[in-house]
């Protein structure tokens, strides 16, 4: 008899694995049950050009609506699936159930919420689905002020997009400066720089005390003391995994889901994929998480050939990018604190890359529009071999001659 293949979640990962799981042959039942009414998409947009421009959303569809039925996936869409019986192979929702053979967790991740105690944040709005792409939308009217609490990237792509629209910007984070915890200082200066240029005030080392309205007017008063006024507040200071379900199961998780190389959990017969995972990378010799495009693509195929009994697995350099303005920043590796940089190019210019060496190796690389290195900077990371630091830096030197020289 034909088997049942679950997939919980319908972000980008459920649908990648769900076309993977089709295009390799699975001729079983695959139902795919989302919390979300959408049909899976991506999220690059909902901070960009869903938010600037007249965007056709039906763009950001990972399949084509047509995929689905030509492809008898059935998907539930609107549905909060409420438990998970590992042992005995079922989930369970409101007013239903399902038994499964085999099943993938891809129910990625939800935002950080400001804590309740800072007083009224019920009208503070944060982005992760269309749906709050949505709201706040409709609230970036020309000529209105908006303070974005956190200047990660979605503080700062939503920092250029509010900029785009005429709106007034103000960006409150935390660290002393941007994008510290594991890049260059000088890297968030350059961004800040960049941002300064289109107008936007972005204050650092301040932390929200407290969160009150007066007359249609938001009031942010930080722990220095320092009052922030907007018509608007939005957060974006980071985001937890969805793992509930998994924990209550009693699959193995530590802040996300733990998986192996092949995405497999702690549970036979069943996989987890995309931003609600740990997975060990060899590069790092930890586990890690993952909040990325590319990585929810790829480990998501991964775990859908693994379901069908394949030997696949993911190891790849980690690579995402962002665009504010007309800058485009690509960040191949693992970032971190306890490297040494170098830097191609020159900052001043606006095209140039950061790399960051430790143990004589390159861990990671930064490039500002400068995505045609991506390929060398790949491999050259990929290898995991001793590279002279000084011909990273050198531009005479071309990094896809010092790619193919490592490579050899
Ligand atoms: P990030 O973790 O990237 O950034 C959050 C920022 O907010 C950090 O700098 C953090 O500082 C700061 N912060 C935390 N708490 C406060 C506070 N109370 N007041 C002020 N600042 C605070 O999360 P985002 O929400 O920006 O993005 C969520 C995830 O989505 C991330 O993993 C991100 O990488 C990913 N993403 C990726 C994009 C892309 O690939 N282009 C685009 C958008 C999001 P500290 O570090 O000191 O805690």
């Amino acid at each position: 008899m034909d088997e049942t293949y679950a997939i919980i979640g319908g972000g980008q990962a459920a649908g990648v694995a769900a076309r993977t799981l089709r295009k390799e042959g699975f001729c079983g039942r695959l139902v795919l049950i989302g919390e979300e009414p959408e049909l899976p998409y991506e999220r690059p947009p909902l901070s960009k050009d869903f938010l600037t421009r007249d965007y056709d959303f039906a763009r950001a569809g990972i399949n084509p609506p047509a995929f689905y039925r030509d492809n008898a996936v059935e998907v539930m869409g609107g549905v909060r699936v409420e438990r998970v019986d590992a042992a005995g192979r079922r989930l369970e929702w409101r007013g239903g159930g399902l038994a499964f053979d085999k099943l993938l967790v891809a129910t990625g991740c939800r935002p950080r919420l400001l804590p309740p105690a800072l007083g009224d944040t019920a009208g503070v709005l944060y982005l992760r689905s269309v749906a709050d792409a949505r709201r706040i939308k409709a609230a970036l009217r020309p000529g209105c002020s908006v303070i974005l609490i956190g200047g990660g990237f979605i503080g700062l792509e939503l920092a250029a997009s509010a900029r785009a629209l005429g709106c007034e910007v103000t960006v409150l984070e935390a660290a002393t400066a941007l994008l510290s915890r594991a890049l260059p200082t000088g890297f968030g200066a350059f961004l800040q720089q960049v941002h300064a240029g289109h107008g936007v005030r972005i204050e650092t080392a301040v932390r929200p005390r407290a969160i009150g309205r007066e007359g249609g007017t938001s009031l942010v008063t930080c722990a220095d003391g320092r009052r922030f006024e907007a018509d608007l507040v939005i957060a974006g200071i980071g985001v937890l995994p969805n793992d509930d379900l998994a924990v209550a199961a009693g699959l193995g998780c530590d802040d996300g889901i733990m998986v192996d190389r092949r995405a497999r959990t702690s549970a036979p017969h069943i996989w987890a994929a995309g931003d609600v995972t740990r997975f060990p990378v060899a590069l790092q010799g930890r586990r890690v998480r993952m909040e990325t495009w590319d990585n929810a693509q790829k480990q998501a195929a991964v775990a859908a050939r693994n379901m069908l009994g394949r030997e696949s697995t993911h190891d790849e350099v980690p690579w995402m990018w962002t665009d504010q303005y007309d800058t485009n920043v690509q960040i191949l590796g693992f970032p971190s604190a306890d490297c040494e940089t170098f830097t191609r190019g020159r900052l001043e210019e606006g095209a140039f890359v950061l790399m960051g060496c430790r143990d004589g190796f390159l861990r990671y690389a930064v490039m500002v529009n400068s995505g045609r290195e991506r390929r060398p900077l790949t491999s050259l990371i990929q290898a995991g071999l001793p590279i002279p630091a000084q011909s990273l830096a050198d531009p005479a030197v071309p990094l896809r001659e010092l790619a193919a020289r490592q490579v050899a």
